[in-house]
This record gives structure tokens, C-alpha cells and sequence, in this order.
């Protein structure tokens, strides 16, 4: 959506142990894959809220002083993925807003398809937002709700908005983590001795030596208070709509995703695109880290050695999240070197588990030329990707993506690799176990589960 946040992110919360904020600093460490522009957590003592944020990874945002300052035994985190656009300390999440019931924390992963419709709504009511993120959209909502308890006003709130959410909500008494009717973006519940955890991921509840419990199913919320939890579905049910997009790249491949086994999905991936397009080559190397599975099982079904072609630097952010295509490029650089040992005078099959923009495949068979391999063969673990994602995924507008610009045979040329494969959406799913019926693949399908709406300057509602 454009001029409004699109961001995935991860979420993390902790109810009952008196180092709440601790663990879900520990928690968000788990789930920095998700977002690195920024993180936050709030912490509850007796009925009164603590926040600590900033710009910046997890490690640099939170000193010991910040989590001195974070008591109780209640707390709820996040990392944010933002563009570029909002990409200020205010727009770091949990947001704190004072409203008649008391104080109240919000945390959101996902995209609000329509929070440009009811913010405009909203607004023409005499509210007034601070920020540009979707998730204050909610905070208004809340407030303003006839509903009397706060989980009813929360239901009456989540019910007005749609889209992808993934929600933490944490209030004097209470911790509330809902997901969407279409479940596109994952939420787990954990335990963690007595207390009780929620993960965007099940990497981050393993990480602080929990147990995953389960997923919290999508259109469940679940309260946890001194009563213990409690899970409703309040919302009217949708069909499943998981994002398969999360298995390809954005899950840490430790995870348990929508009940599958990310690094073993990933696997399959590479195993699936050595089946189906082969490659006369000598050995077989990775783009790092997100490659790495899908090219152990190319190389496994292919019998072809797996080397480490391509050294990444793990001291420079994500590339993707750079304002301009210039310093985007430098990047790319700046973050992966070639290895020559493994790639001179070597025919090369490098594995990839998307390509976007091309940006960074183009600069990679570049690389890997002038570092003496005299073929390079590039395989992605996931289909063509011709549109944007509406639902959570920082994804450019449909004219950058290189599969929308261009068809197979001039992909190739515009990489200049010797061949480019890409797996079918049918071998994706069957690499993952998704149905056609009950995950999201828009991006590769165009099948949007919910059109995003946002109002135009003359105030009427259009499509896009
Ligand atoms: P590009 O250079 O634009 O084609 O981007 C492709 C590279 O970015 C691949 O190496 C992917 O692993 C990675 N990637 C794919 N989707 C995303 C995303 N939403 N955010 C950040 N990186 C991504």
C-alpha cells in the first residue's frame, strides 16, 4: 500500500515470570530474521505500563539499563520490518496509548488492507494520528468501541479492520495475542515453566528454552490473566490462507510453520528443482543464509558437492530494506563475497530462494564470473514472483519485479547466467505440503484472498 507501512515483522510476548521483559528481549533476538529497523518491549508492573524502543537491531536498542527499567511479570516485544518511508523511532512498536479503561499496548505483524479507509474514517471523526503505521488504526479503535470490557472492545476493534494481523495486546490485567480469520502469518503458543509465551515463531519459544504448545489457530484469540487462558473465536471464520512465502524465505529454517518443518521444506525445495531441471556442473554453492537448505538438496538429489561458493558478511543489514536502487547495489556487495577456490575454472550451480528485483541474482552470476566460473546456473527454490503482497511481505510495486518485466528467456539474459530455473507454484506446494485451497500465494499466483482498499484523494475507495 502506498504512502502506509508495509511490514513483516515478529511479535513475542511472556505472561507470569517476574523477568518478563528479559526473556522477550531474549525472544526477540530469536525472531531479528523478522525485522531489523527497530524493536520494543513493554513490561507490566502492577497494572502500570513500562516501554523501552528504538531504531536499530535487538542487541542495540535494549542495555541493561533499558531492561532495568522494563519490571514485571507480564511483557510484550517486537521487531519491525518497515519501508524506508517510516522508518523513525516513533513508528517502533508496542505502542502505548492511555484511553478511559487505562493503559493499553499494541503490537501488530502483518498488513491492515483496509487502515487507510478507516484511518480516513477516523480522522473525519476528529481523531489524530501521530504516526504512519497501520497498528494505531487500532488503538483508535479500541478506544472509541461501545463495547464495555476490553476484549470485547478489542474483538469489536480486530472485527472492523482486514487483512493480514497477527496482534499482541497487553493491558493492565491482561495479555491478548489474536490472529486473523485467514491465519496468512504465523502465531504459536509456548510455555515456559508456569509462565506463558507467544512466538511469531516456534524458533523464538525453543530459543528461551520453552515448549511450543501449539498454533494459535487463525480467527482465535487468546487471553491470559490471572484466570489462566482462556480462547474464543469471536471472528467470522475465512479460509485458510497461510502465507507460503514464509516457508521460501522469511521463517528461520528452525521453525515448525503452519505444522511443517521449515528446513525440511526447504530441502525438498532444492531436491524438487534438481529433479525437474538438472544441471551439467561441478559443484553446487548457495546465496547465504537463505539459500543454504534449498542447495543442500540440490546437491544431495544431483550428487554434485556442495561448496561454499559465496561468503556473506553478517555485519551489514538486509539489502533488500536500502531506500535507492544505487545503494541497494552496493549492498549486494558490501554483503556477499565469491569464494574463488570454489568456483574457478568451475561450471556452478548457484541456489537462490527468490528473486525479486533481480538486483541481487544479476550482481551474484556477475561476481561469480569475474571469480573465474565459466558457466553459472541459477536455480530458485520458488516460482516466478510477479506481484506484490498485500498481507505483511516487504515486497516493491509490481513494475520492479523482475518476473512481471520480463519472461524466462529474457530473465536469463538480464542475469546473464547460463540457465535459470525457477520451481512451478505446484512443485512449491508439494515441497511444502500447502494446498491450492488453504495457504496464500499470491505473489507467484496473483490469487489475492482480500483486495486492499484505500481511499483516493477525492475521498472515494478504490482498488488496487
Ligand atoms: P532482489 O535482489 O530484489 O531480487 O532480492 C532477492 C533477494 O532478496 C533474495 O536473495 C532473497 O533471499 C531476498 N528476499 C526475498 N524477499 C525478501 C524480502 N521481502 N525482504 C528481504 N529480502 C528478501
Amino acid at each position: 500500500m502506498k504512502g502506509s507501512l508495509q511490514h513483516e515483522c515478529g511479535v513475542f510476548a511472556v505472561v507470569g515470570d517476574p523477568d518478563a521483559a528479559r526473556i522477550t528481549y531474549l525472544g526477540l533476538h530469536a525472531l531479528q530474521h523478522r525485522g531489523q529497523d527497530g524493536a520494543g518491549i513493554v513490561s507490566r508492573q502492577e497494572a502500570d505500563l513500562k516501554e523501552a524502543r528504538g531504531l536499530g537491531l535487538v542487541h542495540e536498542v535494549f542495555d541493561e539499563a533499558a531492561l532495568r527499567s522494563l519490571p514485571g511479570d507480564a511483557a510484550i516485544g517486537h521487531v519491525r520490518y518497515g519501508t524506508a518511508g517510516g522508518h523513525t523511532a516513533a513508528n517502533v512498536q508496542p505502542f502505548v496509548a492511555r484511553w478511559r479503561g487505562g493503559q493499553l499496548a499494541i503490537c501488530h505483524n502483518g498488513t491492515l488492507t483496509n487502515a487507510g479507509q478507516v484511518r480516513a474514517e477516523l480522522e473525519g471523526e476528529g481523531a489524530i494520528f501521530t504516526r504512519s503505521s497501520d497498528t494505531e488504526v487500532l488503538l483508535h479503535l479500541v478506544a472509541r468501541s461501545d463495547q464495555r470490557t476490553l476484549v470485547n472492545r478489542l474483538v469489536d476493534a480486530l472485527g472492523r479492520v482486514e487483512g493480514a494481523w497477527c496482534v499482541l495486546a497487553l493491558s493492565g490485567d491482561k495479555v491478548v495475542a489474536a490472529r486473523d480469520p485467514w491465519g496468512f502469518r504465523p502465531l504459536v503458543l509456548g510455555r515456559r515453566g508456569e509462565a506463558w509465551i507467544v512466538a511469531s515463531e516456534t524458533c523464538a519459544i525453543d530459543f528461551v528454552q520453552g515448549t511450543v504448545v501449539r498454533e494459535i489457530e487463525p480467527g482465535e484469540m487468546v487471553i491470559l490473566d490471572e484466570e489462566g487462558l482462556t480462547s474464543i473465536r469471536p471472528f467470522p471464520r475465512k479460509p485458510r490462507r497461510a502465507c507460503i512465502f514464509e516457508h521460501v524465505y522469511f521463517a528461520r529454517p528452525d521453525s515448525v510453520l503452519f505444522g511443517r518443518d521449515v528446513y525440511a521444506s526447504r530441502v525438498r525445495m532444492g531436491q524438487v528443482l534438481a529433479r525437474q531441471f538438472p544441471a551439467r556442473a561441478d559443484v553446487v554453492i548457495a546465496v547465504p543464509d537463505s539459500g543454504v537448505p534449498a542447495a543442500l538438496g540440490f546437491a544431495e538429489e544431483s550428487r554434485i558437492p556442495y561448496g561454499v561458493g559465496l561468503l556473506r558478511s553478517h555485519y551489514v543489514g538486509r539489502t533488500f530494506i536500502e531506500p535507492t536502487q544505487r545503494i541497494r547495489d552496493f549492498g549486494v556487495r558490501l554483503k556477499l563475497q565469491p569464494n574463488r577456490s570454489v568456483v574457478s575454472g568451475k561450471r556452478v550451480v548457484v541456489v537462490d530462494d527468490s528473486i525479486v528485483r533481480g538486483t541481487t541474482s544479476q550482481k551474484i552470476v556477475r561476481m561469480l564470473r569475474a571469480a573465474g566460473a565459466v558457466e553459472v546456473h541459477l536455480r530458485v527454490s520458488s516460482p516466478p514472483m510477479t506481484g506484490p503482497c498485500h498481507y505483511g511481505i516487504n515486497t516493491p510495486d509490481r513494475e520492479d519485479l523482475l518476473a512481471h518485466r520480463y519472461d524466462l528467456p529474457r530473465v536469463r539474459a538480464f542475469l546473464d547466467a547460463d540457465s535459470v530455473a525457477y520451481l512451478s507454484i505446484e512443485q512449491l506446494r508439494e515441497a511444502t505440503g500447502e494446498d491450492a485451497s488453504r495457504s496464500c500465494d499470491a505473489c507467484f499466483t496473483g490469487n489475492y484472498p482480500v483486495e486492499p482498499v484505500s481511499p483516493s484523494a477525492d475521498g472515494q475507495l478504490t482498488l488496487f
